[in-house]
This record gives C-alpha cells, sequence and structure tokens, in this order.
C-alpha cells in the first residue's frame, strides 16, 4: 500500500471499505491511563500543525478555545480533528448552548472549506463504546473522494415527533437503527449543511443541548453516543446513542433487531 490507507470496493456487494494499517498504531487511552493528552492546551506540539482556531492565542499555541487539527492517523486525504474545549473532561453533555453553536458554526466553517474536495463527513464520538480512542472531547471531519459510493441513510419523512421548533422537527424514525436515535431535520430541506443559517444553529444548539440532557434520565449520565451530520443535500443531524451492541444477526443481515418501541421512546422524551 503505497499511501496511509486504500479505498477499495467489494465487487459483488459494491460496498466499500477503506484499509488504513497505520490507524493501528494510534492510541487508544482509556480514562484512568492518560499520558500527556494532545489535545490538552499546552500540547499543541504534539499534534500536525493546527488548520484552524476559535479563540485567542498564537498559532499552535495554547489560548484557542476550539482548534482543528489534521488527524495525526488519518483514514482519508483529508481528516481533521475539531477539538471541543481546553477543558480535557468537559463534554457535550455539559457544555453550554453557547459552545455548542459555536462548534457547529465551526463545523459549517470547515465543511464550506473542504466542500470542493470530496464528500465532507463530520462525526462524533463520545464513550468508548462509541469508538472514542481518546477521552478530550472532539469531532471529525473526514472528506471522502467523490467516486466512494457511501451506504448513508437520506432523511426520511418526520414521525414520532417529539418536538418542533420554528427551525426543526426532532423526532425517532419508526424504523430505527438505534434504540432512542434522534433526528433533527431542518424545516427547511434541500439544502447541503454548508447553507444552514445563524439562527438555525443556535436553535439546534439549544436542541442537541435539551435532547441530551432528557436522554440522560433514561439512559444514564453521560451516556455513550454518535452523531454525524449528512453530508449530501437534504442535510440533517443523526443522534446515535450507544447502549447496544450489534449480534451476529444484524452482522449476518444487516437487519436490526431492538427491543425499544420508537414510539414509546419519543413519548418519553417529547416536550
Ligand atoms: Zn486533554
Amino acid at each position: 500500500m503505497k499511501e496511509d490507507f486504500e479505498f477499495t470496493k467489494n465487487p459483488v456487494s459494491e460496498k466499500w471499505v477503506i484499509l488504513s494499517p497505520k490507524r493501528a498504531k494510534r492510541p487508544i487511552l482509556t480514562p484512568g491511563t492518560e499520558p500527556p493528552c494532545p489535545f490538552c492546551p499546552g500540547h499543541e506540539d504534539l499534534t500536525p500543525p493546527e488548520s484552524y482556531r476559535i479563540g485567542d492565542g498564537q498559532k499552535n499555541k495554547s489560548g484557542w478555545q476550539i482548534r482543528v487539527v489534521p488527524n495525526k492517523y488519518p483514514f482519508a486525504p483529508i481528516h481533521e480533528v475539531i477539538v471541543d474545549s481546553p477543558d480535557h473532561s468537559a463534554s457535550f453533555f455539559d457544555h453550554t448552548q453557547e459552545r455548542i453553536a459555536k462548534l457547529l458554526k465551526v463545523y459549517k466553517s470547515r465543511f464550506l472549506y473542504w466542500q470542493g474536495k470530496g464528500q465532507v463527513v463530520i462525526f462524533y464520538n463520545y464513550g468508548i463504546a462509541a469508538a472514542a480512542s481518546l477521552p478530550h472531547p472532539h469531532a471529525q471531519l473526514a472528506v471522502i473522494p467523490k467516486n466512494v459510493q457511501m451506504d448513508v441513510t437520506r432523511s426520511v419523512t418526520p414521525e414520532n415527533i417529539m418536538h418542533e421548533s420554528k427551525y426543526f422537527t426532532v423526532f425517532i424514525p419508526q424504523a430505527s437503527g438505534w434504540p432512542y436515535e434522534v433526528w433533527f431535520l431542518p424545516k427547511r430541506r434541500g439544502r447541503l449543511f454548508g447553507n444552514v443559517a445563524n439562527p438555525e444553529i443556535d436553535n439546534l444548539a439549544e436542541l442537541l443541548s435539551k435532547v441530551l440532557k432528557k436522554l440522560e434520565k433514561i439512559l444514564g449520565e453521560r451516556f455513550p453516543f454518535n452523531f454525524h451530520i449528512y453530508h449530501g443535500g437534504d442535510w440533517y443531524l443523526r443522534l446515535i446513542p450507544r447502549q447496544r451492541i450489534i449480534g451476529g444477526f444484524e452482522l449476518a443481515t444487516g437487519v436490526y433487531v431492538h427491543s425499544t418501541d420508537p414510539k414509546g421512546a419519543a413519548k418519553q422524551i417529547s416536550w
């Protein structure tokens, strides 16, 4: 393999995979076994040179509030890490709405910056069960070549609606892949995430923060989760709590079995 990674398609299923042996070298850190954290202030020299920051201070020095750096262990030609906060033990559960809005604005600005280069996938892993390899909270952005077909759910008609705001419908699809997965679908449809307006972002920050707090009451404090922002037209944000482990049947068939009724789940957290 000449590059650090290789995109390859299964000729039968036509599904793509990324081979990225270098990722095996990335440190997997569990809480309590933490050597110097590359995302903490004062350790800026442990990451590749930074691409973007919000806050004060000089490039590659402390003083930042949100910091964007290339991923040291990339699985795509462009793969960035967006560090939420200088606070190592912060999380989306306790970020202020203002910080969440700022983060979403950084995601948007990086999306716009890279959109000409391929399919911009923004995703977040929180907790070991959600595949976070470093505990310091961060999102990631990967730009996937346009020819690589990704198996991503397109936005659906809202059902099991939990809340409607001026800008968003918050709901749980009846055919959810995961228990308590929550969708945030903009009322203005048919746009890329890069076209989202600031009042929408502020509203999304409020809704995301509220839903996480409501889910904590059901799933436990600081439950592991992922979210991603759909890269194509008709964007949405999908939040997936990772309480459940995929079993053999799901791996064999791609058909998910779960015991939570999406209707009931939506009722539990609607407001
Ligand atoms: Zn840290």
